[in-house]
């Protein structure tokens, strides 16, 4: 493939596999942008420059394809990670919080140690689809009194409305479809 010049050079990396994981469902595949080398650090570049100056203690993701983004990202950005589980995963004692998804319905945990008042967040996943997902980790997030700076994704589904659910969080998306 050729080389990466603007953020929009990153679409043709991600595949979209129609009718998955059930019918009327156009599934954005990030599997093919991670597994290219060039495209994967593009990516992950364009969110940390994002980031750097603003005094990030904590990316926040969600299991599973969250922690490849939200952990190369506090790497590049000298934050630290916390994982956000589907419930029953995480060992120590948690909050939980449960939420609705484009397709099906879940719990989320945090370890109630995880995070203090003032600590400044940015939550990290691959795809925004309805925002459930990411409202419900920054209810888990604003119970700490922790701040949340900004929601960051590859891919943004505009026609799910996911941005208007996280008002007032600011959401920041490298593609929108
Ligand atoms: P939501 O809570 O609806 O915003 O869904 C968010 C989570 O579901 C994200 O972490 C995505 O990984 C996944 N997801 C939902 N819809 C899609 C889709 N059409 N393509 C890829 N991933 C999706």
């Amino acid at each position: 493939m050729n080389s990466l010049k603007t953020v929009e050079d990153l679409r043709r990396y991600i595949r979209e596999i129609k009718d998955f994981p059930k019918k009327g469902i156009n599934f954005k595949d990030i599997t093919t942008l991670l597994a290219d080398a060039k495209a994967f650090s593009f990516a992950i570049d364009m969110l940390a420059n994002r980031y750097v100056k603003e005094g990030i203690d904590y990316v926040v993701s969600v299991e599973a394809r969250g922690f490849i983004i939200g952990s190369v990202l506090a790497y590049r950005l000298g934050a630290g990670i916390i994982l956000v589980r589907k419930q029953g995963k995480l060992p120590a004692k948690c909050n939980y919080k449960s939420y609705d998804l484009e397709y099906g319905s879940a719990t989320l945990e945090i370890h109630k140690d995880a995070l203090k008042e003032k600590d400044r967040v940015i939550i990290a996943d691959d795809v925004l689809a309805t925002g459930g997902t990411a409202l419900a980790t920054i209810d888990l997030i604003t119970g700490f009194g922790a701040i949340v700076v900004e929601t960051a994704f590859l891919a943004e589904l505009t026609f799910l409305k996911g941005r208007e659910k996280l008002k007032p969080y600011a959401v920041f998306s490298l593609l929108s479809y």
